[in-house]
Order: structure tokens, then C-alpha cells, then sequence
């Protein structure tokens, strides 16, 4: 009965490159082709104290938009449905895009405490150039980080930490 923390978002953001550097182990695939992950993983996690399981969403195979768009949505509906907190991740180096768009509906319908992370900002002073356009979202805290490269991931989880 841990807490459930879900990573989600469209193929590509680096769900299962957060997943892994959070495990600590290369648990999930990660594959530089969108949807790859072909279904979801499982990890105890521990941080300050706490216990929590984290959840990365995939699966998403499919050769047409309207499919992955339609899969998408399912597949992030039903993480976020069972979870306690939701790590919904954007890249950084792409925009907002309009399957972005989709689960931001969702995620505002379910309620739930959502961190809204910016991946693939490697380095500091990519956060300047590239977080202003995310803004549009609406969202008064944007979270900076980078899977690849460990950046600003330990601030995160003492807040998501918190959240439990
Ligand atoms: P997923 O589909 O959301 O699970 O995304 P993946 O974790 O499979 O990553 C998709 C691609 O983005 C891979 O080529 C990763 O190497 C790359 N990627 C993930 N995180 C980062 C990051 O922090 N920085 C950079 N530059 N690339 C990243
Ligand atoms: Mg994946």
C-alpha cells in the first residue's frame, strides 16, 4: 500500500530515462524512436524516509496520429486515475506540442498533485531560454530537469517526498 507516483506524457519526453536514473538500475527501455516502452514498469523507491512506487507509463505502438493520440490519453488517464502524484513531463527542447495539450485536460479534470517537469534542459543556462514558452501552460511552478544528466532531480523528489 506505498504511494503512487506515475510518470507521464507523450513518447520521447524521457519518461523511461527519468524512470531509470530514479531506479537506479536500466529497468525500462529507453529508445531514441517514440514508443518504444511497451508496457508499464514498477519501482520501490526511497527518499528522506519516504517509501513510494514509481510508474512509468509506455506502450504507446501504433503508425498514425490519431491512434497514439486516442492511446495516449487512455494510457495516461488510467496512471493518473491510480495515482497519488503525477510527474508529467514536457521536452524542453520541443515546445509545447498538441499531444502536451491532451494530457494537460487530463491531468487538470483528475485533481491530482502534479509536478510539471521540463526535461532535457542539460544544462543551467538552457532554463533561461528555454522555460518562458511553457508558461503558456498556466502553471505557476515549472520544475527544470534533466534525466539524462541528473539536474535538479534530488529538489524534486524532496518536494514530491513531501507530497506523500
Ligand atoms: P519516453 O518515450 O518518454 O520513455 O522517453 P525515453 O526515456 O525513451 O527518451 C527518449 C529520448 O530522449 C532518448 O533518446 C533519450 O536519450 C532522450 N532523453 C531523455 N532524457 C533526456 C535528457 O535529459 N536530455 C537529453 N538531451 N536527452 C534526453
Ligand atoms: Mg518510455
Amino acid at each position: 500500500f506505498l504511494p503512487l507516483v506515475a510518470l507521464v506524457g507523450r513518447p520521447n519526453v524521457g519518461k523511461s530515462s527519468l524512470f531509470n536514473r530514479l531506479a537506479g538500475s536500466r529497468k525500462a527501455i529507453v529508445d531514441p524512436t517514440p514508443g518504444v516502452t511497451r508496457d508499464r514498469h514498477y519501482e520501490k523507491i526511497t527518499w528522506n524516509d519516504r517509501r513510494f512506487i514509481l510508474v512509468d507509463t509506455g506502450g504507446l505502438e501504433s503508425d498514425t496520429t490519431t491512434e497514439i493520440n486516442r492511446l495516449i490519453q487512455e494510457q495516461t488517464s488510467q496512471a493518473v486515475a491510480e495515482a497519488d502524484v503525477v510527474l508529467f513531463l514536457l521536452d524542453g527542447r520541443e515546445g509545447i506540442l498538441p499531444d502536451d495539450q491532451e494530457v494537460v485536460e487530463i491531468l487538470r479534470r483528475s485533481g491530482k498533485k502534479v509536478f510539471y517537469l521540463i526535461n532535457k534542459i542539460d544544462a543551467p543556462e538552457q532554463a533561461a531560454k528555454l522555460l518562458p514558452t511553457f508558461y503558456e501552460l498556466g502553471v505557476e511552478e515549472l520544475w527544470p530537469v534533466s534525466a539524462e544528466h541528473g539536474q535538479g532531480i534530488g529538489d524534486l523528489l524532496d518536494r514530491v517526498a513531501a507530497e506523500l
